[in-house]
């Protein structure tokens, strides 16, 4: 049906609202969570998978590249580190074993949006097809150990270990890495590995530590409390505070098994149709080696257009431009609104799930049994109109003079944004803080090196492009990062670190490309524009497209001298 602008502006205006009353509650951005698991909070801070707690001596030797985390990051540069030669790699992890973000994420329902095909790396390396269309973490967790295997990366690699200090010796031209083990390690190469989303936070909630009942986050789930197939909760009222793409997959589990559920919302997410279903072997059988990263590569190529699309869209005013593609993403979220009448009976349940911001202003989710628990009689959505829960006492949280008497407490409130160096000091060239060098705003080359950080690569951090097939990004920075030390090491330089004229034509790149609209301030607070707080244009994403960061890549690379110091 054909819209006039009005039906689109009075929506536009709605959302404005929306975002507002949820700024004016919150007004201190992201210090409204807290990561600081000590003291009162120090049982957030557990490791709920690990069977036991490995007593070694302090490690002292030294490698030739050492990664700060054992996620994606690390396993998918070590593949190419190997394929060419380098045989020193450890990897520091503070979980049990590698995985990352799927070694701690293990609730009920876990499984990625991208599709398996896509997201996990490394399929014809291993030989590997994934078993359905999406998959579940267990899958992936596995096919990160797999990797772990295939390279020989567990040989080296030293586990439940915090890097807390990582300093540049200028005599020795390596670094030291400092743990909470009392480990003292050096390596030529650092990594910083420690993924985007990896700090679980909570809100900062009045009352939080009284609560009598059990109680953890989403990533450290305790199955000996909620039984492996969460038959346990049977008898337990149960609640989850927070409704993201963690909650949306947890919750059609726990409102199956709980007597009771109280969901939380301060912000509904949008759920789309999410399809599965088992890989087709004939399919499977035909695939030629090279077949994932073709796949790949054409998903990131956007549709062929035109010459004669292509010079109508140049002639066409930005104004224009940024109207049909607000008008579009209305009518997609309309469509969200569609749905949720659709599936949810109780009107007023079905209006509180009804997300009103622009899609892709939070993490668009995709499920098919997220909505329906909603029309359970045992699941009830308690809808603190973007307040959010504010106080908990010994029985559980409270909203409105209402007490919501709870057996157990499930945080779903997500993780920290993209920090260098997580846990953990990084000391450069005189000992420069990275974060004192970034305090004036971020500096980098391609979001991975940093002059006066020698022999340092981070991945998945601000300057970077963005990819919603986060293993792709990563994947690609992990090609980059070992061509440059294969580049360091076959040319016998010690050292290698951006000139400070390639770092200010990235900074430049990066500010050039920060979008001429307000898109980001004009959407409801959420990790994606950090709680509504101001940032500079240049501490973000590289946001001129993967694709042209791709080449970026290739081009710094193929003019090393040019770009590099090389010593
Ligand atoms: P999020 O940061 O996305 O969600 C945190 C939730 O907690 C939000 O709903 C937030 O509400 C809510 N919250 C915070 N404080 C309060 C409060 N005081 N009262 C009530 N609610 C509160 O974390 P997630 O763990 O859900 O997801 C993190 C990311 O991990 C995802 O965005 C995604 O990138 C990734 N992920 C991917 C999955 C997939 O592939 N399907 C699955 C799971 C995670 P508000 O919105 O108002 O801030």
């Amino acid at each position: 049906m054909k819209r006039d602008q009005a039906y689109y502006d009075e929506i536009k205006q709605k959302f404005a609202d929306e975002r507002d009353l949820r700024l004016n509650y919150r007004p201190e951005g992201t210090a409204q969570f807290t990561s600081d698991f000590t003291g009162e909070l120090k049982k957030y801070s557990v490791d709920a998978y690990a069977q036991t707690y490995v007593e070694r001596a302090p490690i002292t030797d030294s490698v030739e590249v050492l990664f700060i985390g054992g996620g994606f990051s690390a396993l998918l540069t070590s593949a190419r580190l190997r394929e060419r030669g380098v045989e020193s790699i450890r990897i520091v992890e503070r979980g049990a074993d590698v995985g990352g973000t799927w070694y701690w994420n293990r609730y009920p329902g876990i499984a990625c949006d991208v599709v398996a095909y896509d997201y996990l790396p490394l399929l014809d390396e291993l030989d590997y097809v994934p078993k359905n269309h999406y998959a579940k973490g267990e899958e992936i967790f596995a096919h990160c150990k797999a990797i772990a295997k295939k390279y020989d990366l567990y040989d080296l690699a030293v586990f439940q270990t915090t890097v807390i200090s990582t300093r540049w010796l200028e005599g020795e031209q390596s670094w030291q890495i400092i743990t909470d083990r009392g480990d003292c390690m050096k390596a030529r190469f650092v990594i910083c590995a420690n993924g985007t989303l990896s700090k679980p936070k909570l809100a900062k909630i009045e009352g939080i530590e009284s609560f009598q009942g059990q109680s953890f986050h989403t990533s450290q789930w305790d199955y000996d409390f909620t039984g492996d197939d969460l038959s346990k909760l049977a008898d337990k009222t149960v609640g989850i505070i927070g409704t993201g793409a963690t909650a949306v997959q947890a919750v059609p589990g726990l409102a199956e098994a709980s007597k009771e559920l109280f969901v939380f919302q301060r912000t509904p997410s949008s759920i789309d149709i999410r399809e599965d279903w088992p890989t087709d072997p004939n399919w499977a059988r035909k695939l030629q080696p090279g077949w994932q990263a073709k796949r790949r590569k054409r998903a990131i190529l956007g549709p062929e257009l035109t010459d004669e699309q292509i010079a109508k869209r140049a002639a066409m005013p930005q104004e224009e431009k940024i109207r049909r593609q607000e008008n579009g993403n209305i009518d997609y979220m309309m469509r969200i609104h569609r749905r949720i009448d659709s599936i949810v009976k109780n009107n007023e349940t079905a209006e509180a799930l009804k997300p009103w911001y622009m899609f892709m202003c939070k993490r668009p989710c995709f499920h098919n049994d997220y909505l329906p628990s909603f029309n359970r009689p045992n699941v009830h959505l308690i809808n603190t109109h973007g307040k959010g829960i504010c106080e908990i006492n010994a029985k559980g949280p409270t909203f409105d003079g209402r007490q919501f008497e709870l057996d157990l407490l499930i945080f779903a409130t997500g993780f920290e944004v993209q920090k260098t160096g997580i846990y953990n000091t990084i000391e450069g060239v005189d000992g420069l803080d990275l974060n004192e060098k970034y305090s004036t705003g971020m500096r980098t080359l391609l979001g991975i090196h940093s002059a006066g950080y020698p022999n340092l690569f981070i991945m998945g951090g601000h300057q970077a492009s963005f990819q919603f097939n986060l293993t792709y990004m990563l994947q690609t920075q992990g090609d980059h990062i070992a061509e440059c030390i294969a580049y360091a090491i076959k040319n016998n330089h010690r050292t290698i670190e951006p000139t400070e004229d390639a770092e200010e034509w990235w900074v430049q790149q990066v500010i050039a490309n920060r979008g001429k609209t307000s898109r980001s301030e004009d959407c409801t607070p959420g990790y994606y524009n950090s709680e509504g707080e101001n940032k500079r244009r240049q501490d973000g994403n590289y946001n001129g497209g993967f694709d042209r960061y791709f080449h970026h890549m290739a081009d710094i690379r193929s003019a090393m001298e040019k770009n590099f110091v090389l010593s």
